[in-house]
Order: structure tokens, then sequence, then C-alpha cells
């Protein structure tokens, strides 16, 4: 363990806490000064960004251009700030990693799972990796659960085990003085994981929205015995039926965060339960439709751009995640400064694309699937796009059920989107099949070509 890391993030929390009581001014005044600082250093370390931005070096954010995940990779070795950092190196060191190891004795390397394409490589110095701890400690403390080093707090997540992937990278920084915890894999099989919850008793619960909704279901059969604290849901949609389900479970407290591997913790849900808060002191946030205009609060948009202020080791301005983010119009009486989102439709690509009857394409938003397929009464679903039509995937399911009359009703619902309605397979599985990382997403298309 590192007595640095723990007085950074000590001292971090302390600003924190204080600019949860900060005006909006004050807000945007900071991001204003941090913006500033990001662009200088930017400009004088990376020969990327001084091509990029040429001749718009003082433009205002708006007008800079979008940075994907594609160009940060090709231009990686050209784009950080630090003239030793290789690529390649990064790779095999990522590779090879299995704890707390530092890339060049100084940087925490994370990957994204590259479910959509390839994978991201991401670096931290220690003041970088420190904002990254805080942030999820942050978020923590937005639910009730108060950091200290007096009060220890057991911990059960379970979630990727992969090396590099954030959460396993910020348990191996942080494990032994932070929290007790256990880390599970997704993976695991379901007895195995409700036997070793029951043998803990966490007071904190942490999983994918898709495990939490069936370790909900366990909790109700009587075979998962735990009575948490808090409960965290993170990394896939939370749909309102799994959150009916949890609160009914264990009561009201339920927790949403919303993280990325390219800055930690994004958003997280105060004990308010109106949303997830922004973390705009951190990141300036542009919730954007397909062509990168702006668009209003209580309208989904096609992308969110992050512009990560502390960023220096690799800078990301105006980056692009492909969440579909709506902002919520009304603000939340917790008096923070920070915005509030209301729903994120996960990514642009879970929304699948159908041939039109009026000729050409229809996009059809993941909301049209998940309100018939919320209902129903099984443990987990999942629509799968194959040439032939659609496959839907049920696990355990609990009462006599009419898969034809579920077949309908989906038919249905997209002749009303305008789509010419494909063949519709169910099919009752012990298990929703997961990704490498643990994950079960919900809509998923295994087309060749995906048409937006
Ligand atoms: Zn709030």
């Amino acid at each position: 363990m590192d007595t640095q890391i723990i007085l950074g993030i000590l001292w971090q929390m302390r600003q924190f806490r204080q600019r949860d009581h900060w005006t909006r001014q004050q807000l945007e005044a900071h991001q204003a000064d941090a913006l500033r600082s990001l662009r200088e250093y930017t400009y004088a370390h990376s020969p990327f960004y001084r091509r990029f931005h040429q001749g718009l070096v003082d433009a205002p954010l708006h007008e800079l251009p979008v940075l994907t995940k594609a160009m940060l990779m090709e231009h990686f070795d050209d784009l950080v700030t630090d003239r030793a950092i290789r690529l390649e190196e990064v790779k095999t060191h990522m590779r090879d990693l299995t704890g707390d190891e530092r890339y060049l004795d100084r940087y925490w390397v994370n990957a994204t799972s590259g479910s959509s394409g390839h994978p991201g490589l991401f670096l931290f110095n220690r003041t970088e990796w420190i904002t990254v701890l805080a942030s999820f400690v942050r978020a923590r403390e937005w639910a009730g659960v108060k950091f200290n080093l007096t009060s220890r707090v057991k911990t059960a997540t379970v979630a990727s085990t992969t090396p590099f992937h954030m959460s396993t990278r910020v348990n191996a920084t942080a494990h032994s003085w932070w929290m007790p915890e256990i880390r599970l894999a997704a993976s695991e099989p379901k007895d195995s994981i409700v036997e070793r919850l029951n043998a803990w008793q966490p007071e904190m619960l942490i999983a994918y929205a898709s495990m939490m909704r069936i370790l909900a279901d366990e909790q109700l059969a009587g075979r998962l015995h735990i009575r948490p604290r808090a409960v965290f849901t993170s990394s896939e949609v939370l749909t309102q039926e799994t959150r009916r389900l949890v609160v009914h479970t264990w009561g009201e407290r339920l927790f949403n965060q919303y993280a990325a591997t390219e800055s930690g913790s994004l958003a997280a849900e105060c004990n308010h339960h109106r949303g997830m808060h922004l973390m705009e002191d951190l990141v300036i946030f542009e919730v954007v439709d397909q062509d990168n205009r702006p668009v209003p609060p209580g309208v989904y948009g096609d992308k969110l751009l992050i512009t990560v202020l502390g960023s220096r080791t690799q800078p990301l301005i105006r980056y692009e995640l492909s969440d579909s983010v709506r902002l919520s119009p009304s603000p939340c009486p917790s008096g923070h400064p920070f915005a509030l989102v209301d729903d994120i439709q996960g990514r642009v690509e879970d929304v699948l694309s159908f041939p039109s009857g009026a000729g050409g394409v229809v996009n059809v938003h993941p909301l049209v699937f998940s309100r018939i397929m919320d209902t129903l009464p099984v443990s987990g679903w999942q629509v799968v796009q194959e040439v032939d039509g659609l496959h839907v995937l049920l696990s355990s399911t609990r009462d006599k059920f009419d898969d034809e009359m579920l077949a309908d009703t989906l038919q249905q619902a997209l002749a009303e989107q305008g789509a010419i309605v494909p063949r519709v397979e169910v099919q009752h599985v012990a298990s929703i099949p997961q990704t490498a990382a643990g994950k079960a997403p919900l809509i998923k298309s295994n087309l060749q070509t995906h048409i937006l």
C-alpha cells in the first residue's frame, strides 16, 4: 500500500465535498480555468493535438473536432504527452499485468473490453490515478457510504476479474486498506457466487445490472441471504424492471453509477434517486446528436462528448463515447450544482436497424424492446438480431409462458415502428451468454454490417 495515494485521496475527497456546495457559477468558472490549463499543457506537449487543433488553438471548445477511439489509438504515440510512451510496449505491459504494476514505473494502464471493436488503452500518472480512485469513492459517498480510514465497509463486487479492466485495477491499488473486499467473477457459476456472498455477508454489493437481477431473484427465492446497506449497479443499462426488483428485494438503497475506462466514475446517483449527477468538476460533458450538435434536456443524445479536465498523460478533449444519455430538465433537491442524467439507453450499438416498409431503414431504440421484455417472469433476457430474424433468449422462466404471444407482441411493436416484420424465435436457456468481461447485453446484433 502507498501512503501518498491514501493521502491524495483524502485531500481530493475534501475538495470534492466542498464542490458539492458550489453554485453553478463557481462550477463554470472552475471548468473554464481547468480547460485553459488542459489546453495549454496539451498544445505544449502533444504533437498530435498541435496538428489536430491547428488554427483552432483559441477557438471555443464546441468548435474543436471530435476525437474518436479509433483516432486516439491510431495516433497514440503522438497524442500522449510523454515521449517515452510506446503503444507497442503498453500493449505488452497490459498483457503481462497481474496486480498493481506500473508501466515505466509511473503509469497505471487500463483497457476497455473492446466489445465494440478494438480495445482502447488509457494511461494514468499518479495524480490522475488518485482522481480516478477518488471519483469512485465520491460515488459511494453520494450514496451515503462515508469514506474514512477508521470505519471499513465490507464489500463484494461481482464483475470482470480481468487484470486490465478498470474495476480490477482500482481494486489492486486500493486492496487491503480501502475496504475489505471480495471480488467474484460474473462468469462463475451462480450457485458458487450465492454461496460465497452468503459466507461473506457484504455491507455493500456492486454488480452489473444483469447480475444484480439474478442475485435479487436468488434472494427472493430464499437461496441468497444478504442484507447490504447499499447496492450499486454499473456498466450496463439498468431497466425500470430491474430497479423495481432490486428495490423490492433490498429496499430503497439501489444506486446506479456510470463509469468509463477513459476517466473513472463519470456520474452517480445521490440518495434522492432522481438520476445520476454528472461529475462536471472533473469532466465537461456535451450531450449531442449524430452530427455533434447539442441536444436539450429531456431528449436522448446519440453520443456523449467528454473533455477530461485533469487528463495530462493522454489528454482527452471532445472525446466521443457512444452512450445515449438524457439530461433531466428538473433539478435534484440535493442542491448539487451538477447536472442530472435521468436515463442512459446504452450505446448506439444497441440500436437495431431493420428494413423499412416504406423503403430505407428504421432504427429501433432499445426502449421498444425493454418495455415488453421487462415485464416477463424471467431472470434474464436478450434480444439478438441474426440474418434470419430476431432470436429472443429467456433464462429461468418462472411461470408458464406463451412463446407465441411474446413473438406476436414484439412483431407488432416493430410493425408500429415501420419495420418490415422479422421472424421472431423464442429460446429458453439456462443462462444468458456473457461477454468476455462477464456482461450480458440486453440487445445485440450479429449482422455483419450495421446500418445507421
Ligand atoms: Zn441528487
